[in-house]
């Protein structure tokens, strides 16, 4: 039987890469990687020659697992990679390792650069507990259903964002957790441009700075007291009734009675689509 290695690589900073990856990387009998031609070029960096690369992308993960679950079982090795970070984390993998595990192969993780990690530990929010949410929905819509189950979490929220969007996701997310809470923007994490830009979501949204490169969000998790639904409703649904939106109702509401802003919008969004 081989082994399956997941071997962490660096997000930014090719000094990151650890002295037991280097050396299984240059062992391995294949590696699996996202991109040949990126991995390729890390591997050039990092002094690596004629490795065997094997191309495992969101695409063609399940239909390359049996031909390296087969040779895994044959006794062949395998390293998986992912671009960059950790492998299985917002990256393929996981299929691979479940298959693994199913088909008794040894799994083992060679730890190193994680950006999620990166961003928490240096980010000055809570570290005892957290939830990593990883990229959050595209559209609007859905990004504001996800962000609204995560309300009540009392845990560091961590999330990957696209720069492209980040500007709309910090606007959705103080819209319905509330800009009063705690953010950070973790970008360029171990490269040159690295920047940690600290504040509340709505100081955030006012002024992201730059919204280039690599990064990860972080957002302190809710410390308000649950509300009482049998008092939120009332308020809300006589504001509903003046006219004010979804939104305004729930601010206002959860100025009113102390509650969570994601509750009382999750009510407002409810109560307003009760409406006829
Ligand atoms: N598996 C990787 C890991 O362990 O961090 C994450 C892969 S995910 C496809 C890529 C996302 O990770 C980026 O869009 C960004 O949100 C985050 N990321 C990766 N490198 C980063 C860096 N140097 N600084 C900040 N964020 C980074």
């Amino acid at each position: 039987m081989g082994t399956l290695h997941l071997v962490a690589v660096p997000i930014g900073n090719l000094e990151d890469i650890t002295l037991r990856a280097l050396r299984l990387l240059k062992t391995a009998e294949r590696i699996a990687c996202e991109d040949t031609r990126r991995t390729g070029k890390l591997l050039e960096l990092l002094g690596i020659e004629r490795p065997r690369l094997v191309a495992l992308h969101e695409h063609n993960e399940e239909e390359r697992l049996p031909g390296l679950i087969a040779a895994l079982e044959a006794g062949e090795s395998l390293v998986l990679v992912s671009d960059a970070g950790t492998p299985a984390i917002s990256d393929p993998g996981f299929r691979l390792v479940r298959a693994a595990v199913a088909a008794g192969v040894p799994v083992v993780p060679v730890p190193g650069p994680c950006a999620a990690i990166a961003a928490l530990c240096a980010s000055g929010l809570p570290t005892d507990a957290f939830r990593f949410v990883g990229f959050l929905p595209p559209k609007s819509g859905q990004r504001k259903s996800r962000l609204l189950e995560l309300a009540a979490a009392t845990e560091t929220l961590i999330f990957y964002a696209s720069p492209h969007r980040i500007e709309e996701v910090l606007a959705d997310a103080a819209a319905t957790l509330g800009g009063d809470r705690q953010a950070v923007i973790a970008r360029e994490i171990t490269k040159h441009f690295e920047e940690f830009r600290r504040g509340t979501l709505a100081e955030l949204v006012a002024d992201p700075g730059v919204t280039r490169g690599e990064i990860v969000l972080l957002i302190g998790g809710a410390t308000e007291a649950p509300a009482d639904e049998d008092a939120l409703r009332p308020i809300v649904e006589s504001l509903l009734r003046e006219g004010y939106s979804p939104s305004l109702a729930a601010k206002e509401a959860a100025r009113r009675t102390g509650a969570r802003r994601g509750e009382a919008y999750r009510l407002a969004v409810e109560l307003a689509q009760e409406e006829p």
